[in-house]
């Protein structure tokens, strides 16, 4: 047994817990009902938690664990790097090694001429960073009043009030006099819920097309900026009709809209490249990345923005910047992470081997009598619980009541799916063999099972009318 010796018992860490810690998008009544799981340490693609039990990690924490747990060259890079110099700024004339060296990597591994980043701690900062950076490089050029920017429904782009308002996810807006003025949603290329009676090819031309509404309601010279995940994840790991981001790209290229690719998940190596962007034959102007980019290491995200971008915004002092922007520690720790992503030839292995054997395994689900849509990019995909699968429909009970069971009995049996209403969505670390994706497919067909078997007992197994 893996017990842990040297801290309380489970329920004193948890009651403790319940008292004091408020969590991130969790009621803390139900905290303090249920117990938080405790995760003590971690390994590869495993988690153990306080009681001892081996979690096979599906989500690689929240979609930025990409090398897998336990890297001692992580630790050792950043223990180096505290030792030498633990902090310093990038304000004022100033710089260090690892901001440097970190910069010139991403630089050569962005597609086209990104060529430029700016550093912040997370995804959200990052995307705050892009509102004020697209807003300036058009006020730079005589053109104050391009100010918008169109979004979609049920993206995320982050929690702060800028990047939630990027964000489409209403439950998010309310009461906090959310969206900030001048973001505009526009539909998901969801077609699995929402594409109705048309084909997968059209809806993703007409959801793309309601950017050329936008631009005909507003004028072209309103618009600063489009922003879009290459792949929604949190949203539920909607990935696009084909016809979707070519259209994107064609009616921003016409109208001189910028385009902005999040890639806070879909970048290093989720999708097989370096970037979804290069799997979804998107060519941004600006990148958002974080997450993956330190494998969850140490907190740093950024932007990376074009030479075009870059030669407006130089030209004035932008007065925008966080005390952790280009951190050392967390520059170095990315740096270390990039190069075992590249030196262990890990996004080939993903392209070629594992992601393969996933599709493969994750598609044998769909014989299942729950599962409707069976989706997987690389290694990121996930499944629609439904209780028709020909005609895609919804339970009649309110959504998230399926994939909540669904989720709780992953859990149940060792392994961590998330669901998004209800659907399942999964996303390993990279690094995760094809034995471990056995395991990761048979533990999501017996918590299928028993999904199924928990609906029927309770009535929950009926369309919506
Ligand atoms: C997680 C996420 C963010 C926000 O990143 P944080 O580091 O949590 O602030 C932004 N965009 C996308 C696509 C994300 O998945």
């Amino acid at each position: 047994m893996n017990k842990i010796t040297n801290h309380l018992p489970t329920a004193d860490l948890q009651a403790i817990d319940a008292a004091h810690h408020m969590h991130p998008f969790s009621s803390g009544d139900e905290l303090r009902e249920k117990g938080a799981r405790v995760i003590t340490r971690a390994k590869g693609v495993f988690l153990t938690d306080s009681d001892g039990n081996e979690i096979l990690d599906g989500m690689a924490g929240l979609w930025c664990v990409n090398i897998g747990y336990g890297r001692e060259e992580l630790a050792d890079a950043a223990a180096r790097q505290m030792r030498e110099l633990p902090y310093y700024n990038t304000f004022f004339q100033t710089t260090h090694v690892p901001a440097i060296a970190l910069s010139e990597k991403l630089a050569s591994l962005a597609p086209g001429d990104l060529n430029h980043v700016f550093y912040g701690t997370s995804g959200s900062d990052a995307n705050d960073t892009n509102i004020r950076l697209v807003r300036t490089f058009w006020a730079m050029q005589g053109q104050p009043e391009r100010t918008i920017i169109v979004s979609r429904k049920n993206a995320y782009h982050g929690s702060s009030v800028g990047s939630g308002s990027l964000g489409g996810m209403a439950f998010m807006h309310d009461v906090n006099s959310m969206p900030i003025p001048d973001i505009v949603h526009i539909n998901q290329p969801n077609w699995w819920a929402e594409g109705a009676d048309t084909t997968p090819e059209d809806f993703g031309l007409q959801t793309a097309r309601e950017l050329e509404a936008v631009i005909e309601e507003h004028g072209a010279d309103k618009i600063a900026a489009f922003i879009g995940e290459p792949i929604q994840g949190a949203g539920g790991v909607i990935i696009p009709p084909e016809t979707y981001w070519p259209e994107i790209q064609r009616i921003c290229k016409k109208h001189d809209i910028l385009l902005i690719a999040d890639e806070v998940i879909c970048g290093f190596g989720r999708t097989g490249n370096w970037f979804g962007s290069q799997t979804l034959g998107i060519e941004p102007d600006i990148m958002t990345i974080a997450k993956g980019l330190s494998s969850g290491y140490q907190p740093i995200g950024a932007v990376i923005v074009s030479d075009r971008i870059a030669a407006v915004i130089d030209k004035a002092d932008f007065p925008h910047g966080y005390t952790y922007s280009g951190h050392p520690v967390a520059c170095a720790v990315a740096l270390e992470n990039l190069r075992i992503l590249e030196e262990e030839n890990i996004i080939p292995y993903v392209r070629d081997t594992a992601a393969p054997a996933m599709a493969k395994a994750w598609h044998s689900l769909a014989d299942h009598p729950l599962v409707g849509d069976t989706r997987m990019t690389g290694l990121i995909g996930s499944l629609a619980l439904t209780p028709d699968k020909k005609t895609r429909a919804k339970f009649r009970a309110t959504e998230g009541t399926v994939g909540l069971i669904c989720r709780e009995r992953c859990f149940a049996n060792n392994l961590v799916m998330r669901h998004v209403g209800d659907r399942m969505v999964v996303s390993p670390p990279l690094i995760i063999s094809e034995s471990e994706i056995q395991t990761l497919i048979t533990r999501a067909r017996k918590a299928l099972d028993e999904t199924y078997d928990i609906i029927t007992e309770k009535g929950l197994l009926h369309p919506a009318p």
